[in-house]
Order: structure tokens, then sequence, then C-alpha cells
């Protein structure tokens, strides 16, 4: 290989390095750090972040990276994959202007600020001229990293690299309709068919994380390269190819909502521990897209965890946990899993409800930057299209417009990649139920190393090799289209109401 990849190859192994350990930083920051560490932390944080940028938009490295370029690479070859992957993040990074970059990340900080004011109080007007100027940066990026067709495709390409505004518009526009009808549907059966209460509480927190853990490692989650801690906010983040941490939270009146939360970020840390280790640090040892990531969550999650064979399997280990449960039943807990409810908020939506929370987050992000929509039409908007997907009227904007992080950062894009996962999850569950013959007895046992497998196979160890769109159709045999998922929830809503 040419000296200017060699180059390359340590310079990320470089950005690897101190990329990690900020990840590290940041993840003491959600768990164990003392709340008067945090000035500090931010400038530890800060100093980081302005190193790893100025390594990466060195001179040096857009050449390195033209005279690679200029080899002529096999174009299935791994540096291939790694300078096409580095080209397009090189380009990212540095046709932005430096000023710009500042003037973003002091809006985003002024904006969180006036976000937790304005939700907590439910004023929009507290954040109105913070999201309008938040806006306007987001098309100026835009119209630097350029676009084919709408601006919004330079800011979905953060997130879901090489999907395309008008694309994700015909999938949520086809699935919208469908998916309103079957809400409504689901909604009338659960009202037909209650889900019957949990035994009363408390289930101890050392007993949920007992149980959880029993899951997470029949679920191949590796203890040995990974840990699971508390924090506010579930997430999963990845330190090191041999380091992958999840966080839940715990409610001691109802134990599912941490077991789902482990579940969900379990499935984020299997494709994190499946990725190719000799790989780390470079496009091929990479996550494609959220995308994809979140179908693996959404897959272990969802398509097993709230399937009824889990709870068949699964409720005499509970019951050992929580032995209230004995009252119970695995039809009562899979019942109570998959309550089927209309809700103003997406991160307390059901299956069958979420992706009509997202359909509407993409339509008011897409019509902000093509300029169909300014900051201040946003309540309206939002109000008006939440009654005509979901049936309800939204009493404040602290239940509307104001309830998620996301606007806040500057996250214009990411939104559609939840829906994205779960089309893809169901896409692929169905694949490998096809692929894997008595995958379902497997699954019925307790037995996930051969769904496991067959993950990292199709997905995990190609790391960003192929585009997001393409490693599922190469997966699945088939395009993305909102066909299974709708499958999935039409027998779900047939179950609970039966
Ligand atoms: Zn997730």
């Amino acid at each position: 290989m040419s000296a200017a990849y060699d180059a390359l190859l340590k310079r990320a192994r470089e950005l690897a390095l101190l990329g990690s350990t900020s990840s590290l930083l940041q993840w003491d920051q959600e768990t164990f750090m003392p709340d008067r560490a945090n000035a500090w932390r931010a400038e530890q944080l800060a100093h980081l972040a302005g190193l790893i940028h100025r390594l990466w938009t060195a001179d040096e490295v857009g050449r390195w990276i033209a005279e690679c370029e200029a080899e002529g690479l096999a174009s299935d070859s791994d540096a291939a994959v790694n300078v096409r992957e580095w080209r397009r993040s090189y380009d990212r990074a540095t046709k932005l202007p430096s000023a710009l970059v500042e003037e973003c990340s002091k809006t985003e900080a002024l904006a969180h600020q006036a976000w937790v004011e304005a939700r907590a109080s439910s004023r929009f007007a507290v954040f109105e001229p913070l999201l309008e100027r938040l806006i306007e940066l987001a098309r100026r990026k835009a119209d630097l990293w350029g676009y084919p067709e709408s601006p919004y495709d330079a800011l979905l390409d953060a997130y879901e690299p090489g999907a395309t505004t008008a694309e994700v518009h015909r999938l949520f526009e086809d699935l919208a309709p469908r998916l309103s009808a079957l809400a409504a549907k689901g909604v009338r059966a659960q009202e037909a068919h209650p889900a019957p209460s949990l035994p009363p509480g408390p289930y101890p927190v050392a007993a949920q994380q007992a149980f959880n853990r029993e899951v997470a490692a029949a679920l191949g989650f590796d203890f040995q390269a990974g840990r699971i801690d508390t924090a506010a906010h579930p997430f999963c983040t990845g330190l090191g190819p041999r380091d992958c941490r999840l966080t839940t939270r715990y409610d001691e009146t109802d134990f599912t909502s941490s077991l789902y939360g482990v579940m969900h970020e379990v499935g984020h840390g299997l494709y994190d521990q499946g990725l190719p280790e000799a790989h780390y640090g470079t496009p091929c040892g990479e996550a494609v897209s959220l995308g994809v990531h979140e179908s693996q969550s959404r897959l272990w999650e969802n398509h097993v965890g709230r399937s009824r064979t889990f709870w068949e399997h699964w409720f005499p280990r509970a019951v050992h946990h929580f032995p209230q449960l004995a009252a119970s039943s695995p039809e009562a807990l899979w019942r109570h899993v998959n309550r089927i409810e209309r809700t103003f908020i997406r991160v307390e939506a059901d299956e069958v409800t979420y992706d009509l929370h997202i359909i509407l987050r993409f339509r008011i992000e897409r019509r902000l930057m093509e300029g169909e929509l300014e900051a201040r039409d946003v309540p309206a908007y939002w109000n008006e299209s939440f009654e005509q997907l979901l049936g309800l009227r939204v009493p404040d904007d602290a239940r509307g417009c104001l309830q998620d992080i996301h606007w806040s950062m500057g996250g214009f894009g990411y939104f559609p990649t939840y829906t994205l996962g779960n089309l893809n999850a169901a896409m692929l569950m169905r694949a490998a139920v096809a692929a894997l013959p008595g995958l379902e007895a497997e699954l019925a046992s307790g037995n996930y190393a051969g769904l496991r497998a067959w993950l990292k196979e199709t997905i995990h160890a190609h790391g960003m090799r192929y585009r997001a769109g393409d490693l599922i159709e190469r997966a699945v045999g088939a395009p993305v289209t909102p066909q299974a998922h709708l499958d999935h929830l039409r027998s779900k809503v047939a179950a609970v109401g039966s």
C-alpha cells in the first residue's frame, strides 16, 4: 500500500484513540461524574474536539486522500472503501468555515438553555428566536455541503449517508395513511381487551439488574468487553474495540422499563461488538448509518423481546427475580409490554403509533429546510398534523413541538433514522426467519446464537463497505419498503385484539 494510504491509516488510528477517549469522558459525564466537575469536563471535551478537528482537516490529509484517489484502487478493496468514506468525511469537515462551526456551537449552547426553559414553562416564544437561528445555520451548512435536490439531503447525509429526502418522503408518505388507520384500529382493539396491570411493586433495582444481566448475556452481549450502568437517558457507546458501554434507568413500580431499555441498547451493543475488530477506527470497522444501527436495537427489543415466545421462555426466570409475578402469567406480561395507546410523547409511544411521531417531525424538518415553513409556524403546523395523524389535540407545546432535544442541538435530519430503523428491522427479521430454518423454535427456547450470527454475517461484518440501503437489500434480497413493518404491526394489532 502507498505511503499516502499508510499515513491516512496512522492518522485514523490517532483520531480513534482521541475520539474514544472523548467518548469515555462523555460516558463518565452521564454515569458517575460529580456535578461540580461539569465545567472542567466541558473544557476537556472541547479541547479534544478541537484537536480532532484540526488533525482531520489538516492540508496533508486532503493531499493524502487525493494521492490515494489518483492511484485507482480496486473498487471492492478495503482501501477503496476507507478512502471513499474518508473523502466524504473530509469534505464535510472542511467545507464549513471555522467561524460558522463556532457560531453553530455557540448558538446550540444558547438554544439548549432556551429549550430547557421553554419546555419547562411550555412557552414556545422563549425558544423561537433560537430555533430560527438554528434553522438559518442548518440551511447555510446545507448550501456549503451541497446537495442533489433538497437542502435536507445534505443534513440527512450526516446520519444516513446516501439516503435522499425524496426517497424518505416517498417511504413515509406511503406509510402515513396506512399507519394512521392501523393505529386507530389498534387503540380500539386495546380498549376492547385492556392489558392486565402488573402485580404491585416494588421491583427492587438490584433484582432488575440481575434479571437484565441474565437476559443481556443470553442475547449475546459480551460482559468481558462491555458493561451496563445507570443513566437518565439510556444509550450505548463504544469506547474501543473491546469496550462497549450500555446504560438504562430503573422504575421500581415496573421492571419492564429498564428491561426493554437494556434489550434496545444490547441490540446497538451487539452491532458494536460484531464490527470487525481488525478495522477498528477506519470506515471498514464502523457502523454504516443510524438507520441500520437502530434496526439492530429495534429488532432485539421489539421483534425478539416483545414476542409471546419471549415471555413464555423468560417467565420462570422473571418470577425467580420478582416473586410477586407468580400471580401473573406469560400472557399477561406479553400484553403488558404490547399495550397500544395514543400518547403525545414520542419516547413513550408504542410500536404501532411510534412512526407517526417521526413522520410528523420529518414533514416539519423538510419544510423548514426547503423554506416552506418558518420557525414561528412550527407549533401550529405541529398541532394540526398531530391531530391529523394521531387523532389527538395537543394541549400545550411542552407536549407538542418542544418535547425533543434534537432541534436544540441543531440535529435536523436525525429523526427519520428511527423509522428507517423500524422498516429495516422488520425486513431483517423476516429474512432471518426465511434464511434460518428452525429459527423460531430456537428463539422460543431462548437460543439467540443463530440470529446473532446471521446479523453479524449479513450486517455487522461489512462496516461501511456498502451504503445502508444497499446493505439491507443485500441482506434481505429486496429494496427497503414499509411492507414487512406494516405486516408486523398488523399482526400485533390483531393479537392484542384477540
Ligand atoms: Zn436506539
